[in-house]
């Protein structure tokens, strides 16, 4: 800055608060600060010079018109032509309703041999291709005479959501399963009831299958629906790896919703055994966000904590001095938070006496940013940021 102090005019700006600007716009603008225009009237200009053949109006639009193309683009599917599906997304909000409907599983355990089973822990259902898994049915009162059941399958993730889930092409056209059917797409169908209905919604495509359900059998209190799952999770040209839903609504005989109950499902080889290590995997991300527990501790002592070798393992102890982990979804979230974590831990480093001096010198004067940051914190601060980039 100081090359341009020579001019006079220049110098008397600086002493002003609105100086700045006219002095960015002295230097930035080729014209000078005499023809320095107004903040609408410069917009106006910088349109005109970066589309001399059109108005304002006309190059906003072809912005628009730009900007759509790509995004509209991976939602059609130019193969089958069809209208943009899914512009109504079915609800997966539980809802049991005035009739209270519910979903029990069977309980089958984690074998190895296990062709289908529940994880109440995920609310997840894991089944093999083709195999019969018993969803129970549950309610507290009676739905009106012409009741049905229909199941849906849906994508999970949100950026998935909006494509119908079908079967693959490759078990579409397999001989096994298929002789005489007509639902070949389908991805859920129904056994041992032969009042099942395979519906495709005309607007949306999307597929389900329903039946009319019927009152538990005399001395039980579900109704049982064998359900199966007609390709697996990981099919190529079909869920792709895709996690999910199925919901399961219980409908008027006229379509109206009156209980909703949604649950994951993985199709997979081996059931047992991924229903076991995700419901593991989930157990050891919570112990590790909730709280840290004794024998993690012990396992990885973090710097700081393992000093204390005492055996005074008490909770109490614990939730004073131990670590816990939090996960934040986003960068900035998490160099907001960390600050805030620094800030703490920096108090922890300062006797309160200090702290005190601090506060009061904070107040008197208006002290530059940095100054009043003690060395031994800035020490602390650089350290973690090596440790997280390592
Ligand atoms: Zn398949």
């Amino acid at each position: 800055m100081n090359g341009h102090t020579e001019d006079p005019d220049l110098m008397g700006l600086q002493m002003s608060q609105g100086s700045f600007q006219q002095l960015w716009e002295t230097i930035m603008t080729p014209q000078g600060p005499n023809i320095a225009p107004t903040e609408s009237e410069n917009w106006d200009d910088l349109d005109a010079t970066l589309l001399p053949e059109s108005t304002l109006d006309d190059g906003f639009e072809r912005l628009f018109e730009l900007t759509d193309q790509p995004v509209a683009e991976p939602f059609v599917t130019p193969a089958d032509n069809v209208p943009p599906t899914a512009s109504t997304v079915p609800s997966t909000v539980d809802y049991p309703g005035e009739h209270g409907f519910q979903l029990r599983f069977q309980k089958s355990g984690t074998a190895k041999s296990v062709t289908s089973t529940f994880s109440a822990q995920l609310n997840k259902l894991y089944c093999q291709l083709a195999k019969t898994c018993p969803v129970e049915v549950l309610m507290l009162n009676e739905p009106p005479p012409g009741a049905i059941l229909r199941a849906t399958a849906i994508y999970k993730k949100s950026e998935h959501v909006s494509e119908v889930v079908r079967r693959c092409p490759h078990h579409q056209s397999a001989p096994e399963y298929n002789e005489g059917v007509n639902h070949r797409s389908h991805l859920i169908r129904v056994e041992g009831s032969q009042r099942v209905q395979y519906l495709e919604d005309e607007n949306t495509k999307r597929q389900s299958v329903v039946l009319p359900y019927e009152p538990p059998q005399l001395g039980s209190e579900v109704t049982t629906v064998l359900l199966n799952f007609m390709c697996n999770s990981s099919c190529m040209g079909g869920m792709n790896r895709r996690p999910i839903l199925t919901i399961l609504t219980l409908e008027t005989a006229e379509g109206q919703v009156l209980g909703r109950r949604c649950f994951e499902v993985r199709v997979c080889a081996c059931p047992g055994r991924d229903r076991k290590s995700e419901e593991e995997n989930a157990a050891k991300s919570l112990n590790g966000t909730k709280t840290a527990s004794g024998t993690k501790r012990k396992s990885t002592p973090l710097p700081g904590t393992s000093k204390k070798t005492k055996n005074v393992s008490s909770t109490e102890d614990e939730d004073k001095d131990g670590v816990f982990l939090l996960p934040v979804r986003g960068r900035e979230r998490y160099e907001w938070l960390k600050k805030i974590n620094d800030s703490l831990e920096l108090m922890d480093h300062v006797p309160p006496a200090d702290q005190e001096k601090y506060k009061k010198k904070c107040s008197a004067i208006s002290i530059r940013k940095g100054a009043v940051i003690p060395k031994s914190g800035k020490r602390l601060v650089t350290k973690e940021d090596k440790s997280d980039s390592d």
